[in-house]
């Protein structure tokens, strides 16, 4: 099981809630249930769709933009694959949920940068 808080693997098995296997995290202390998922309704053609479209480069929320598909939700797949791909497809970096404010920040820096007729 995976921590849906800090991702770790790290995880044990903490009796049952309603019928359902709870887990706890030992890294964060965060407890869950197995039935967490991440978003579903995508199919693997538009997940793949996305995956390409990050491994050339584009931004999470211009993949949201061009494929509806929520940045998050991206995020959690570039993670998935990043874990469970060859190198050779592995990003270089994955960044967490956290630092989406900084990602967006810069790309709103390149974007006034070239247009906004500030030159
Ligand atoms: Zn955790």
């Amino acid at each position: 099981m995976q921590c849906p808080e800090c991702q770790s693997t790290h995880t044990r098995k903490n009796g049952k809630r309603r019928g359902k296997q709870n887990y706890i995290c030992v890294s964060c202390g965060r407890q869950f249930i197995d039935s967490y998922s991440p978003p579903q309704g995508y199919g693997e053609d538009i997940k793949q769709q996305c995956l390409r479209l990050y491994v050339n480069g584009m931004g999470f929320r211009a993949i949201e933009r061009v494929t509806g598909v929520h940045h998050t939700t991206v995020i959690y797949w570039v993670k998935q694959v990043g874990e469970h791909l060859p190198d050779a497809y592995k990003p270089e970096a994955v960044p967490q949920v956290g630092e989406l404010d900084e990602l967006e920040t810069f790309v709103g820096a390149k974007k006034t940068k070239s247009g906004s007729g500030q030159r």
